[in-house]
């Protein structure tokens, strides 16, 4: 089959590589849509723990075959991958916390992924979903779970103020998010006005571009003591710092926006957030229990009564024979992108 492996550090090529076949509780699926993931990108760019692995992680497709001990039935079933892949058996799986397994792969990140005509994937990794869902809709669930865990976890409540730093592609499933459950208000940062147009189409009530205006003094017009919840989404140090104080005392600060490693914060941060009492959760993934978690379940019917719009999320469809020259330029900030769907079936 056809697939997109990365070689090594801003190497990533298209070849032929053996089509797999489901082990033993597996099964296949035939890939119909996969998105490219800002996770993808940064594999690309900085290097990766592993090479010659194929990305990829947010995809659908249709299951074409299955491995001993899984029933036939499942052959032709519409599906999601579900890419993590816990050990269901140490204490934090115990507990529900899937992403804090002792021992998980990931597939497209420490197994082969989704970039392919085929990915073969344990049972319990495969969400089926309706036929009558668009394939590229269903690539989409995986990234709309994460903002989802978000709100979960910070504990959102309907008539609540949001701020959502930062419109990239969680951003922007967060601001659907908080308007499917009720935010009262929604007001949505970026210093890309494309993102903050989308970001008004999908929900936002206000849009702030810190660019052009000060950002602290517009928030401070617009919601006095801070927001009730502020979800980061961008992974710039600087914009965290000043999440504090955009969040009212005994607010909640959600933070899912991956940081460079090499930057600190001053502990002047901790002081602000002990003396305005905020809390600060860390989002990583998107799993709860029963695996893989209410917010899979969730999307699917938000994506079934329309609330959930993906349409406008994507700005670029291509095969998925495209996908080296797409990392190419996105690696040297050519295409200015939200989501992007690679298609394995089309030939350039
Ligand atoms: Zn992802
Ligand atoms: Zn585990």
């Amino acid at each position: 089959m056809k697939a997109v492996v990365l070689e090594d550090k801003k190497i990533i090529v298209y070849k032929d590589v053996p089509t797999p076949e489901p082990d033993p509780g597996h099964l296949r699926l035939r890939i119909k849509a996969v998105s490219i993931c800002g996770s993808d990108i940064k594999r690309y760019v900085d290097g990766h723990r592993m090479y010659h692995l194929i990305l990829g992680h947010e995809s659908a497709g249709i299951i074409d075959r299955v491995g001993k001990g899984v029933s036939e039935d499942y052959i032709g079933k519409h599906a999601a991958v579900i890419p993590l892949v816990p050990c269901f058996e140490c204490e934090q799986c115990r507990r529900g916390y899937y992403s804090a397994c002792h021992n998980y792969s990931f597939i497209g990140s420490r197994q082969s992924g989704c970039y392919a005509e085929f990915v073969e994937v344990p049972e319990r990794n495969i969400f089926i979903v309706p036929e009558k869902l668009s394939f590229e809709h269903v690539a989409l669930i995986e990234p709309s779970t994460v903002a989802r865990h978000m709100l979960a976890l910070g504990d959102f409540k309907r008539g609540e103020t949001a701020i959502v730093l930062g419109a990239g592609s969680i951003g922007l499933m967060a601001v659907q998010w908080l308007r499917i459950l009720g935010a009262k208000r929604i007001i949505v940062t970026d210093i890309l006005e494309d993102n903050l147009h989308i970001a008004s189409e999908v929900g936002a009530h206000v849009t702030i571009n810190p660019s052009k205006v000060d950002m602290e003094k517009e928030l401070q017009k617009l919601v006095g003591d801070g927001a009730d919840i502020t979800l980061e989404a961008t992974g710039v140090p600087q914009v965290l710092e000043q999440s504090l104080s955009l969040t009212r005392p005994h607010g909640k600060i959600v933070l899912a926006g991956n940081q460079p490693l090499d930057k600190s914060l001053p502990l002047s941060f901790i002081e602000n957030m002990m003396r305005r009492e905020i809390s600060l959760i860390g989002c990583f993934m998107s799993y709860s229990a029963p695996f893989p978690g209410h917010e899979w379940t969730e999307t699917i019917d938000a994506l079934l009564n329309g609330s959930l719009d993906m349409d406008k999320l994507i700005s670029h469809r291509f095969p998925l024979s495209k996908a080296p020259a797409v990392f190419e330029k996105i690696g040297v900030h050519q295409l200015a992108h939200q989501k992007i769907i690679l298609n394995p079936e089309e030939t350039a």
